[in-house]
């Protein structure tokens, strides 16, 4: 038996080893189960995470099974890219990939097995009266006054139900357990509705009849010889019918059902109704935006593989409810690009500077580490001229002390270059700022910083060779820490979206070496941040990057306004 050092030994990998280690298994299977009516997010990658780590690391298996019994929510877009999210998250299911429609007719087969047994009736209740019988926490159902047809009539019904006789809603098959249970999922549950008309993705027309979860779940999970099914908390109220099904029933083996917590995350929400809804009614742009706490927006904001996996490993798996911190999740996503990113300049909102003893058309080409810590990155060559763009955030007219870029007749040194002073401030007929003009001392190049007293160090580009782009900055998307909770207020969701959550900056200029850069490629740009080129709208004329993560934490300071 094998186990990767660094893999945290949780709960269910303690139960999963030991079921191995007392001969319960000879091996372990598991499976991921989403179903394809939404896009993964941040939440699915915990239970990915789970199911198929843990099964690389005891030398298992684990399918992926689509849940695919409600198919009017689903559709073969979704299918398609939970694959390539799953894929991209560095696992792999090999030829074990499965429908729970590939098991409608042996569900069948099995429903029919149930009411041969007795234990489960064709009821004709509708809705309203099914809710009526159904009793509440604390009072006991009634019995169903269907509950005592004969097998016979139950089994002609049953079969004219898949036959298409009966309209929607006028016939269910219910399993027959215990209306008195205290556990109402056990109150003669619904096994099977009628849904006509209906295109299901996988299985077309040929149905309507559908199985309900609850019955195809245990079912799925012991065709496929699974030996552990993780789900999250809110199934274990279902578990004694999960235990019912495959008691009932003559499948080949019984798997366990374990229980973990759902996944939170602040200032976002994860559920796939409402992710449904804010791409649907148009708050973002798409499942991909990269504000989405989605697997396809983090892919497209520039978040590697690694560093969700690495959050769900540092986040663990217990039965406790949790609500992360979104700095937890962004510490990961810049711990790994602060090693692997390359660095290069750009100036996001660019202000002329002329520098006015430097020769006319001269320009030399410097060279910068591509990593301060990282010697095997290289270095790589950046132009320098008369005229480059500093931020016009690293230049205030007048500035407190402690502000440490370029003040009028202050010094500060370019970065990878020379000291540069500020002589004269050019403006419009508005009082705007326009360009500067500064002088630059040309003994200052590589020069050991500490030697010139000079207030700060700020990025530049060439205005000759720098390269127009648009950089995308992205904020939280809610203001509300639990936007999920807004319900209870007696508000939507969507009444705490951030107004301010992009910033879309058309008038950047990035260095030239990031001429050529490709989608997906991500740089630190220095003093402003991680930054990927957009996966969609980037094109060689006109690059694109989206903000991954900025340099430091800011999570700490929208804490604090919040709770003001
Ligand atoms: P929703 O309730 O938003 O529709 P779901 O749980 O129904 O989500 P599924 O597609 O059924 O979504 O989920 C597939 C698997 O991922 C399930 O095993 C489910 O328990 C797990 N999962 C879903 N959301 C989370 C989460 N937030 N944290 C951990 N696991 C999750
Ligand atoms: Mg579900």
């Amino acid at each position: 038996m094998s186990s990767t050092p660094t893999a945290p030994k949780n709960f269910i990998r303690q139960i999963i080893e030991a079921d191995l280690a007392s001969g319960k298994h000879r091996g372990i299977a598991t499976r991921f189960p989403p179903e394809p009516n939404g896009y993964l997010h941040i939440g699915h990658a915990k239970s990915i995470v789970l199911n198929f780590g843990v099964a690389k690391d005891l030398a298992g298996t684990c399918n992926l099974r689509f849940d695919d019994t409600n198919p009017h929510k689903e559709n073969i877009e979704y299918v398609e890219s939970i694959q390539e999210d799953v894929r991209w998250l560095g696992y792999d299911w090999g030829d074990r990939l499965y429908f729970a429609s590939d098991y409608f007719e042996k569900l069948y087969a099995y429903a029919v097995e149930l009411i041969e047994k007795g234990r489960a009736f064709v009821c004709d209740l509708d809705a309203e009266q099914m809710r009526q019988f159904r009793g509440t926490l604390t009072e006991p159902g009634k019995e169903s006054p269907f509950r005592d047809r004969s097998v016979e009539e139950n089994l002609d019904l049953f079969k004219r139900m898949r036959a298409g006789e009966f309209p929607d809603g006028t016939r269910v098959l219910r399993a027959k357990i215990d209306m008195a249970s205290p556990n109402i999922n056990l109150r003669d549950p619904v096994l099977y509705r009628i849904r006509h008309g209906v295109i299901h993705h996988q299985t077309g027309a040929e149905w309507c009849l559908y199985p309900m979860y609850d019955y195809t779940h245990p079912i799925s999970d012991a065709l496929e010889g699974i030996t552990h099914s993780l789900c999250t908390l809110e199934f274990e109220d279902h578990r004694p019918l999960y235990d019912w099904v495959l008691q009932n029933v003559s499948v080949p083996c019984r798997p366990r059902q374990i229980e973990f917590s759902r996944l939170n995350v602040q200032y976002t929400v994860m559920s796939k109704r409402k992710l449904t809804q804010l791409v649907e009614e148009g708050y973002v742009r798409g499942w991909d935006d990269p504000r989405m706490p989605t697997i396809a927006g983090m892919r497209r904001r520039g978040y590697a593989p690694e560093s969700i996996r690495d959050f769900c490993e540092r986040i663990g798996v217990t039965k406790a409810d949790n609500m992360v911190e979104m700095s937890l999740l962004e510490n990961c996503v810049r711990d790994d690009l602060n090693r692997r990113a390359p660095r290069a300049m750009a100036v996001l909102r660019p202000l002329k500077v002329v520098i006015e003893n430097y020769p006319e058309g001269g320009e030399e080409r410097l060279r910068a580490p591509n990593h301060p810590q990282d010697e095997s990155m290289g270095t790589r060559e950046i132009p320098f001229a008369r005229e480059v763009y500093i931020d016009r955030d690293d230049f205030r007219e007048q500035a407190p002390r402690k502000f440490k870029r370029l003040i009028t007749g202050g010094e500060v040194r370019l970065r990878n270059a020379y000291v540069i002073r500020c002589d004269e401030v050019i403006k419009d007929g508005q009082d705007e700022i326009v360009e500067l003009r500064c002088s630059y001392d040309p003994e200052t190049l590589g020069a050991n910083p500490a030697d010139r007293k000079v207030s700060g160090v700020i990025h530049w580009v060439s205005v000759k060779h720098a390269l127009p782009a648009e950089i995308r900055l992205y904020d939280r998307l809610f203001t509300h820490p639990t936007p999920d909770a807004a319900r209870e207020e007696g508000r939507s969701f969507t009444d705490y979206l951030n107004a301010d959550s992009l910033h879309e900056l058309t008038r950047c200029q990035v260095e030239p070496s990031l001429a050529g850069a490709a989608p997906g490629d991500f740089f630190q740009f220095e003093r402003e941040g991680y930054f990927c080129v957009d996966g969609k709208d980037s094109v060689a004329e006109r690059l694109v990057f989206n903000r991954t993560v900025t340099l430091r934490d800011t999570w700490a300071k929208i804490e604090q306004e919040h709770r003001r």
